[in-house]
């Protein structure tokens, strides 16, 4: 097969499948309007949770970041682009997470690419929820290190793997909050098991973190629980982008000399920085708070009603709410129907998530107003007719 027929054959196979992804190109993808194509839509697509993207003191620490500092880097962090921007923010995120040291990353993708690469090696073993996102099954099928998956939050099965010999180190794998399904893990649980099987944690946190626990902590802090290695980004409720691992001093040690993707990489902007701190700091505060009552009174609304609207309700208590529809083709017509209805919503499709398994995936934000909501309950309930 030569390589044009390789991509014909590939592309074909998802055309068929109606699995053929594109992506749409917007005017404005974040806050409670989605423009597209001249027309306004309710947003329930966006991760910007709580709305951050666009507040005015973000944009503005972005502003003088880079009137200060420039708009780049100017390399990796490990030759001139670390600069006390990058240092304040790392300081400010162990302060808050009760860590000893953060490492900043480019992206949630980069950071769980380099924490297993680094980590890993072939007589160790990577035991991993089922539904971990890409990144983490990316980086882990990628490893030389063995891969076992437990059931999605079945501590047992867990406990029983953990029980298999392994001729090497163990990491437990899972996530705060499940990216295409909103359920959290039984984190507490999780954390005994591996303690029990003598295998080190490693939680991302990517959709809990300053939208769950006091001041936003996430989805560990909520739980009192400490993992070995806790993934946070900043692409989701702190509305900007990166990532950030936080950990104790010595393994930050070990990842300055060994994770590739911090040392072969330019440094995120200090203007970057800079608005992750001010995100941060709202984040922290009783602003912060007013943001995630909100986004709570929207998540408890939409809930109250989806039943009515004629689907079932999940076991999703976060923003991110999934409705299950099954067939592609019938998840596509749903989205598209209620995009005529005026209500922005992607529907996910495998591979993305299992086959047979198409959703919708609502996300609900603070941006949103009750009437927000409402509006969207009626659409289902029309478009689902
Ligand atoms: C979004 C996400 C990532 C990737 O983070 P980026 O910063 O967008 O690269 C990693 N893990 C989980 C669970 C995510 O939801």
């Amino acid at each position: 097969m030569s390589w044009q027929q390789k991509i014909d054959a590939a592309l074909a196979a998802r055309r068929s499948a109606n699995a053929l992804r594109r992506r749409t190109t917007v005017d404005q993808g974040t806050g409670r309007w989605l423009t597209f194509s001249g027309r306004r839509y309710l947003n329930f697509s966006s991760n910007d949770y709580l709305g951050l993207s666009q507040h005015p003191q973000v944009v503005r620490a972005w502003q003088q970041g880079a009137e200060r500092y420039g708009v780049g880097s100017g390399g990796s962090g490990h030759v001139s682009g670390y600069t006390t921007a990058h240092r304040a923010l790392e300081a400010a995120l162990a302060d808050w997470l009760g860590y000893a040291r953060a490492l900043l990353f480019i992206s949630g993708f980069a950071a769980n690419q380099a924490l297993i690469a680094a980590l890993m090696t072939k007589e160790d073993r990577i035991i991993a929820d089922r539904l971990s996102h890409a990144s983490l099954q990316e980086a882990a099928s990628l490893n030389p290190a063995s891969l076992r998956r437990f059931a999605h939050n079945d501590v047992g099965h867990l406990a029983r793997l953990l029980d298999q010999p392994c001729p090497g180190r163990r990491l437990v794998v899972t996530e705060g909050v499940f990216s295409m399904d909103g359920d959290g893990a039984p984190l507490a649980e999780i954390a005994r098991a591996a303690r029990d099987g003598d295998a080190w944690l490693l939680v991302d946190d990517a959709h809990g973190i300053g939208v769950t626990g006091e001041q936003g902590r996430g989805s560990c802090w909520h739980q009192r629980v400490k993992p070995e290695l806790l993934v946070v980004t900043f692409g989701k409720g702190f509305g900007v982008s990166g990532a950030a691992i936080l950990c104790a001093d010595d393994v930050a040690e070990y990842l300055l000399q060994f994770a590739r993707h911090l040392i072969y990489s330019t440094s995120m902007p200090p203007a970057q920085a800079q608005a992750l701190r001010a995100s941060l700091a709202i984040l922290r505060s009783a602003e912060g708070d007013e943001r995630r009552a909100a986004l709570a009174a929207r998540v408890a609304r939409f809930r109250a009603g989806v039943r009515r609207a004629g689907f079932a309700p999940t076991a999703s208590h976060s923003a991110i709410q999934p409705l299950w529809v099954g067939d592609n083709l019938r998840a596509l017509a749903l989205a598209q129907a209620l995009r005529d209805r005026g209500c922005w919503v992607t529907a996910i499709r495998p591979p993305t998530v299992p086959a047979g398994t198409a959703r919708l995936r609502l996300t609900l934000t603070c941006s949103q107003r009750t009437e927000d909501i409402d509006r969207l309950l009626e659409a289902l309930h029309d478009a689902g007719q």
